[in-house]
């Protein structure tokens, strides 16, 4: 949509009396035009996500991504991997140096640990599954230059495609790794520290916020650590049980 569409898409509403269009009252109708005839054609506001998608399609639309500034030093964007069919849900912030190089989400230092604490803590609470039954991705798809922490636009821009493979996987739970997974999915101030160990929802979706594991590797946060695998164990039986 052009910003010409999007001011005649705006106005058009806000002509019919809709002030805020984002937060009309139940049952509150626009005020009738007095001379219909005379109003701009309404514009179809494209859908975030087009019917029959998978992602496949998905990954073909990020294509060769030059949207943002990311793009510039990224060697190889991150989709994601892990089950398709999976009912849980990893999303963090976005790939590191590893990462980067191979393609794949959670390969380096954070991401064994990741692998240890699921495979770990299913094992040891008698739930068949491994990391690869559950689906793995970022907030970003390619690497931050000196693994900054994405900013807003960047985040908003590829938001649109963390958005249409979660509604694509539609999984029993989402786990938010970190602050910036959190922020992106629950549109939150709050840090990991105050939403950790209780469940949120991304739409309808139940999600539950964790440390991210590169924060765990640091020796200090051996508390933080049994936190985090309280949060994980509450996932797994959730989803699981
Ligand atoms: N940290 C992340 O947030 N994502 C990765 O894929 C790897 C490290």
């Amino acid at each position: 949509m052009t910003s010409e569409q999007l001011r005649r898409y705006l106005s058009f509403y806000q002509d019919l009396g809709v002030k805020n269009l984002y937060r009309r009252a139940p049952g509150v109708q626009p005020a009738p035009l007095e001379n219909p005839a005379s109003a701009p054609e309404p514009i179809e506001l494209p859908s975030l996500v087009p019917a029959g998608d998978t992602l496949a399609k998905i990954s073909e639309d990020i294509g060769d991504c030059k949207r943002c500034r990311l793009c510039e030093q990224r060697n190889k964007i991150v989709f994601g991997s892990g089950d398709e069919q999976a009912r849980l849900v990893f999303v963090g912030e976005g790939p590191g140096a590893d990462e980067d190089a191979q393609g794949l989400p959670f390969v380096g230092r954070a991401g064994q640990l990741l692998t240890q604490m699921i495979d770990g803590t299913a094992s040891k609470e008698g739930i068949p599954i491994k990391r690869e039954d559950v689906y793995i991705c970022n907030v970003v798809k390619c690497r931050p230059p000196e693994n900054r922490t994405p900013q807003p636009d960047e985040m908003e821009i590829c938001g649109q495609f963390l958005f249409r493979q979660l509604m694509t996987l539609r999984p029993k739970a989402i786990c938010a790794l970190g602050s910036t997974a959190a922020k992106a999915l629950l549109a939150t101030k709050d840090g990991v520290m105050r939403l950790r160990g209780n469940w949120h929802k991304w739409h309808d979706i139940p999600v539950m916020v964790t440390y991210h594991p590169s924060y765990l590797l640091r020796p200090y946060n051996q508390n933080a650590k049994r936190e985090a695998w309280d949060d994980l164990k509450k996932v797994l039986h959730f989803v699981y049980d």
